[in-house]
């Protein structure tokens, strides 16, 4: 078996190497990371940018290990079509410094790294830790290699894309395991200006500090929030319901296009 270690937090985050530490007692491992922290850009693909991949030395030994001047997504993209030269089996991305909760899986790079694992066709697994002060990587880690064991035992390997969070507790506090679905928003945004010394605003900073509540039981966030381990299985069919009224609503703009345009 073969797994690919990705993250956003960048090539030398503590967590990426916590998991490394883990998988590689199961499974060969390659890791391609981002060279920087990346976290917020989500799906994000460099379509229109040259990118670098640079040969590390590995922080553990004889890690194959890439840093690419890219983003989450585009270092998997490169290590499945260029870097890896046999097939990878799985997908890691993790393990995040904080919490993917709720609508924030749309905009997690380590979401979005897992993500394009998904879109080719391997079973994919983004791996979050709560902090708060000092996120509990081990524990995280070790429930990455008790997956990666069971599904190395699995005869047939279909593709999935999971989310997983843990909440910021020691092993022997934390209150269960529950497949959740995604709650809603986890954090409020905070826009603060910061004033030049003339006094004029020069630069804003978008700022993810307030959290929301969102009690709703079944959920990621509610799981998390009780002191619970969360997996989220996740699909990339984002259709809403359509309401009764769109039909209506929109079937005589081409009529309306073509007496504007007429
Ligand atoms: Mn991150």
């Amino acid at each position: 078996m073969k797994i690919l270690v990705v993250n956003d937090d960048g090539i030398y985050a503590e967590g990426l190497w916590a998991l490394v530490e883990e998988l590689r007692q199961v499974s060969k491992i390659l890791v391609v990371a981002p060279d920087r922290e990346q976290s917020g850009i989500g799906t994000a693909v460099s379509l229109h940018r040259p990118l670098r991949i640079n040969k590390m030395r590995p922080l553990i030994a004889g890690i194959e290990t890439y840093a690419v001047e890219g983003t989450p997504a585009d270092g998997v993209i490169l290590a499945l079509k260029y870097i890896a030269k046999d097939k990878v089996d799985l997908v890691f991305s993790g393990i995040n410094k904080g919490s993917n909760l709720g609508h924030d899986v749309l905009i997690s790079g380590t979401v979005g790294a897992a993500l394009q694992g998904y879109f080719y066709q391997l079973p994919s697994i983004a791996i979050s830790a709560a902090h708060n002060g000092k996120a509990q990587f081990g524990v995280a880690a070790k429930l990455a290699r008790l997956l990666a064991e069971r599904l190395q035992n699995e005869t047939v390997l279909d593709h999935f894309l999971w989310s997983i969070n843990l909440p910021d507790l020691p092993l022997d506090q934390i209150k269960g395991i529950e497949v959740t679905k995604l709650g809603r928003r986890s954090y409020g945004e905070e826009v603060k200006g910061r004033r030049r010394p003339g006094g004029q605003r020069s630069h804003y900073w978008i700022l993810r500090e307030t959290p929301c509540e969102d009690g709703e039981q079944g959920t990621d966030i509610w799981a998390v929030r009780n002191g619970k381990i969360s997996i989220t299985p996740l699909q990339t069919d984002l259709t809403g319901s359509s309401p009764a009224y769109l039909d209506d609503f929109c079937r005589p703009l081409l009529q309306g296009l073509r007496q504007s345009l007429g």
